[in-house]
């Protein structure tokens, strides 16, 4: 391999996205191919999926990697080096990362999908661009779920326990109920996309898309209105938590829910509210590299 090429896979429920970048040259893409994950035929089907994409992207470039970032659902568990917390469940109990290396014959950086996503709007994307002197980091995808990555200086903090900003699962109300993961009241369970429509089905009585909530919320309809003043409420309480901890020089929020323009005037003040200091100097932004953060993300793990 010569060093030129980084290489990096984002591994969804639905698609395997690769990427091959110059490193020579900004990092510009010098391939990029997908391929249908086909999750529904197991464990085993999934491994061989990334292992024919990478044997076609090897192809095509003509080269081959000597190492690979993979980015995930779910997270290494760095004490059983089991994959957990992952919602494609048919990864989760698995030895994913010493299956991979044996199945490709190469070593594999691991990251959850939140942490490549973090690590690529400091890279290349948002945090570059308008705040480049950053140490602290924090990457939120607020989509389906709230997946969150901590970057320092550049580097993706996963944790001893492998769960480094797993804010989504941190407490924040007892309304949001039992979650997925084991525990009741988790940010995801208040703030994620389906737990807004959730609200708003139990408060309207009607069902609605996240879009047309947000829609709603500008024609006036009192219901949409109150379903995102709690939004905004419980964004300015959680996210709070994360600044008194992390104190982290910018915040990137990415997901269906992070293109909601609320969060970035009331949300900010509604944060404010919480934060531990007189002034709010956080920086609450949206990001740069949208869907192609995870794949980007995953092959800078590489060089790390
Ligand atoms: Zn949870």
């Amino acid at each position: 391999m010569s060093k030129r090429m980084i290489w990096g896979i984002d591994l969804g429920g639905t698609k395997i996205e690769g990427v091959v970048l110059d490193r020579q040259s900004n990092n510009q893409v010098i391939l990029r191919k997908r391929l249908a994950t086909e999750a529904d035929r197991g464990y085993e089907h999934i491994l061989h999926q990334i292992k024919k994409l990478i044997g076609e992207m090897s192809d095509e470039v003509g080269d081959r990697p000597e190492i690979i970032g993979i980015g995930t659902p779910g997270a290494l568990d760095p004490h059983t080096r089991l994959l957990k917390n992952s919602n494609s469940t048919a990864l989760n109990g698995k030895a994913f990362k010493t299956d991979l290396e044996t199945l490709l014959g190469i070593p594999i950086k691991i990251a959850n999908d939140a942490n490549c996503f973090a690590l690529a709007e400091t890279r290349i994307g948002v945090v570059k661009d308008i705040c480049p002197e950053a140490e602290v980091v924090f990457g939120v995808i607020m989509g389906t779920g709230v997946g969150g990555g901590v970057v320092v200086r550049g580097r993706v903090i996963n944790g001893s326990q492998g769960i480094g900003g797993e804010w989504g699962h941190n407490f924040l109300d007892e309304s949001g109920g039992e979650c997925y993961c084991g525990k009741t009241g988790c940010v995801e369970r208040v703030i994620a996309g389906p737990s807004l429509q959730r609200y708003y089905h139990e408060i309207s009585g009607r069902e609605k898309t996240l879009k047309e909530i947000v829609a709603l919320g500008a024609t006036g309809d009192p219901y949409a209105q109150q379903t995102l003043d709690r939004l905004v409420h419980f964004f300015g309480l959680g996210i709070s938590a994360v600044i008194n901890i992390l104190d982290p020089d910018i915040i990137v929020l990415g997901g269906g829910v992070g293109n909601i323009e609320i969060l970035y005037t009331k949300g900010v003040e509604a944060a404010a509210k919480h934060t531990f200091n007189t002034r709010f100097d956080t920086r609450i932004v949206k990001p740069k590299l949208g869907d192609s953060a995870g794949v980007f993300g995953a092959a800078f793990l590489v060089e790390e």
